[in-house]
């Protein structure tokens, strides 16, 4: 009869102890007193920081779409919250109670799905205030946030029901307090004067899936979040067009060349054209897919024939000071 293999190829426990466990654990200890955090990095007064870089594919150690906006140590702004964003998130330090808002810009699960597991955290959290929290309105293919929160939360019908409290403030949750973009243009959804902190939600072209760009001001530095977007979001760039941000986020899922989903996302020619018209101080290239990513000389080329500013690609946890 043939033999399972074995499950994973680390030497077996009883091995381990014979030979050198300890070693390994003093190695473990050394590595960690040798590593900072990586919160370490964020500690500027004003900050963005990419918790995840990868998605949709679990292919290596990219977590799925996830970034934060810290200001004063503070994580003020969850922006996306894809896939691993959950690891990354706790890696990186952030605390429930400091966060001003959450903001998704659709709803791909690379992009949402662990919206409900960082919720989930929050309510072991000394949080009390309610907590906005951003997206898109629904369509027929897919649902808004409000319709998101009630599919998760409802108290009769949402996948986590016993957690219906974070829909109206009770059992001792922190009441979310959904908003919803306009799909028609530029929307103010949250702004706290008093800590100079502003978001305005555009409209971009993802296919048929109701999606969102996020231009976020934090105490006089600009940071746009493109999101998932196809060439066809003309009206976003003109709406960004000369406002010289500090940072645009763009995201590098596919090469250039046929057979490629172009009708959701911008191949790097056009991700160069988009740069080059909102002129960035700074272009991080975040959702890094594989299949961009094995391409990426040939990528970054043709993102040089119309972008000639600093760009850099984006892993996990890299924070980037304002
Ligand atoms: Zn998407």
């Amino acid at each position: 009869m043939a033999r399972l293999p074995h499950a994973c190829s680390c030497p077996r426990d009883s091995r381990m102890k014979r030979s050198g466990y300890w070693k390994f654990a003093l190695l473990g200890v050394a590595w960690l007193l040798a590593v900072p955090p990586a919160k370490a990095a964020c500690n500027s007064p004003v900050a963005m920081q990419i918790l995840g870089s990868g998605g949709p594919i679990a292919e290596g150690s990219r977590a799925g779409s996830s970034a934060l906006l810290w200001l004063d140590g503070k994580a003020v702004l969850l922006i996306d919250a894809g896939s691993g964003a959950f690891v990354r998130y706790g890696e990186a330090g952030a605390r429930f109670e400091d966060h001003l808002a959450i903001a998704i810009t659709h709803f791909h699960a690379d992009h949402a799905a662990d919206l409900d597991a960082i919720l989930n955290s929050g309510g072991f959290s000394d949080r009390t205030a309610d907590l906005p929290v951003i997206g898109p309105v629904g369509s027929d293919y897919f649902p808004g946030m409000r319709d998101h929160l009630r599919a998760l939360f409802d108290p009769q019908a949402g996948a986590y029901r016993y957690l219906s409290g974070y829909l109206d403030g009770s059992e001792g949750k922190v009441r979310l307090l959904p908003v919803e973009a306009s799909p028609d243009g530029a929307t103010l959804v949250f702004e706290d004067v008093a800590r100079q902190v502003k978001v305005t939600a555009v409209p971009v072209e993802h296919g048929v899936v109701p999606a969102l760009a996020y231009l976020v001001e934090i105490r006089g530095r600009t940071i746009v979040f493109a999101g998932d977007q196809n060439a066809m979001s003309q009206g976003f760039v003109d709406a960004l067009a000369g406002r010289r941000p500090d940072i645009l986020v763009a995201h590098n899922v596919i090469p250039e060349g046929e057979g490629q989903p172009r009708g959701l996302h911008r191949p790097p020619g056009s991700i160069g054209e988009m740069a080059a018209a909102i002129d960035p101080k700074l272009l991080v290239l975040s959702h890094n897919m594989q299949r961009a990513l094995v391409r990426q000389q040939e990528g970054e080329a043709a993102i040089r024939q119309h972008y000639k500013g600093p760009m850099v690609v984006a892993d996990d946890l890299a924070c980037f000071a304002l």
